[in-house]
């Protein structure tokens, strides 16, 4: 007879059908949950150069490929002026030197595919969870939850993920508190045709405004742009969504030329509150991962890095111990709070990264080298500006974010290179 799967899952995003592809390629099954009410379009559509190496693990890259478009790197433009161009080569020997922009249902539908090909079990049903305060287990899946699952006469998943996103359904329902960043930036995209892009194929650029930060991220055949913009500047760009998106494009100097032609094909979508933290992501019974667990600004695009992280975090977990490792609940805990431990590191020092680009500390740090270089031309400039980039390089890949030389490298330079005042007028409001 089939034994139903220990472990459950709550969500088919990214964080949930890679754990459960990567489970069930070790042996272990799981049941994956989802409504399946998705959006049209969901952001995420960014990927960095880290994620190819998982997907080249997990042996799907060919299968992202074909859905996705190639990303040879990114190129920031800042209001006053200043421009920065990165290209993923100077990553290579660490990391795949590109990167794709997937349409994100399509790319979630690659994973959760793949994870059914290998006989996970995906449930359409919002799964509802019961807390048992002080209790071992601390939640379980509510009654419709185990029954839609196939769990019958008081047998119940030994593990369940939360892997719920932006719902935080497990944070939620235990009162898990959370740490928040500092911003509280509304973002509105959608799909344009139209929008001319002078750059390589693929090269996704943000730009720094005056009111915040927009994104283009070219896909097949069209192009994601969004906007994130501080509140205060909200009210000046109309009541909604599609009013703001519509203003920029016709009046901002940077992207009004290259969007004459354009055409909106979707809907508009809004986010807000991002940049959070839970307190605790496990539990006797449980662990949350991906956005449910805690979400960094999405200026350098690593959100679905963090889910896919995670879910490889979690598969080697029990790669190690073999699935006895959940009749074990001590040394369950133990694993489970080193990764956590782990994810906790990632979304710190990816948080700290994002800081200098919101702070005007990155962009000063580029005017100041390419004035150095100026000033004084040869080798010793040369090596500074090589040494620069490709911490940064390294940093905004994921091959070494969390390296300590790298955060002490920029840590220094902006310390005792930085002119403050300059970075001040750089920062983004
Ligand atoms: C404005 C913005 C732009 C972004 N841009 C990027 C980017 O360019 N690149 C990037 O890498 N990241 C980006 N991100 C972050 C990225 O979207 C997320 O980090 C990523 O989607 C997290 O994946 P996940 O699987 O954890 O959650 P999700 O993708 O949110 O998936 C969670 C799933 O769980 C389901 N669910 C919820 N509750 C239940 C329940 N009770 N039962 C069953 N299922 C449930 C949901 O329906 C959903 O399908 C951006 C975020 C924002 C806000």
């Amino acid at each position: 007879m089939k034994r139903t799967p220990r472990i459950a899952i709550l969500g088919a995003g990214p964080a949930g059908s890679a754990l459960a592809a990567l489970l069930a390629g070790r042996g272990i099954q799981s049941v994956v949950f989802d409504d399946e009410k998705r959006p049209a379009l969901l952001v995420g559509e960014s990927l960095i150069p880290a994620i190819v190496a998982i997907l080249r693990r997990m042996g799907i890259e060919d299968r992202v490929a074909a859905i996705a478009q190639f990303k040879p790197g990114a190129s920031f433009f800042h209001h006053r002026g200043t421009q920065m161009h990165f290209n993923f080569r100077s990553v290579e020997g660490r990391l795949p030197p590109y990167a794709y922009n997937v349409p994100r249902p399509e790319f979630d539908d690659v994973l959760k595919d793949y994870a059914k090909e290998l006989g996970v079990t995906f449930v359409k049903h919002r799964a509802g969870l019961v807390a048992k305060p002080g209790g071992s287990p601390e939640l379980e899946l509510d009654a419709a939850a185990l029954k839609a699952g196939g769990w019958h006469d008081g047998d119940r998943p030994a593990l369940v993920v939360d892997a719920s996103g932006r719902a935080r359904t497990s944070a939620r329902l235990l009162g898990i508190k959370a740490e928040a960043g500092p911003r509280r930036d509304t973002a509105h995209f959608a799909h344009f045709t139209g929008i001319e892009h002078p750059f390589d194929q693929g090269q996704i650029v943000i730009t720094f405004h005056e009111w915040g930060w927009s994104w283009r991220i070219p896909l097949p055949e069209r192009m994601s742009f969004g906007i994130v913009m501080n509140p205060k500047s909200l009210p000046h760009f109309g009541a909604n969504g599609e009013e703001r998106l519509e203003k920029v494009l016709a009046t901002d100097g940077i992207l009004a030329p290259l969007a004459k032609n354009r055409r909106r094909v979707t809907d508009v979508y809004t986010y807000t509150n991002y940049q959070l933290l839970s307190d605790r992501a496990h539990g006797p019974g449980w662990v949350s991962t991906g956005d449910a667990f805690g979400f960094v600004d999405p200026m350098l695009s690593p959100g679905v890095f963090l889910a896919l992280d995670a879910a490889e975090s979690l598969a080697e977990m029990f790669a190690r111990h073999g699935e006895s490792l959940l009749d074990q609940p001590e040394r369950l805990a133990k694993e489970l709070a080193r990764h956590e431990k782990r994810q906790r590191a990632w979304h710190e020092a990816w948080h700290e990264l994002v800081a200098y680009f919101y702070d005007g500390r990155i962009v000063a740090f580029y005017e100041r080298g390419t004035q150095l270089k100026a000033d004084y031309p040869g080798w010793f400039s040369n090596m500074m500006e090589a040494i620069s980039s490709r911490t940064l390089a390294m940093m905004a890949t994921g091959a070494a974010t969390r390296a300590a030389w790298n955060r002490g490298y920029l840590r220094g330079c902006s310390k005792w290179l930085l002119k403050p005042e300059r970075a001040k007028e750089l920062a983004l409001p």
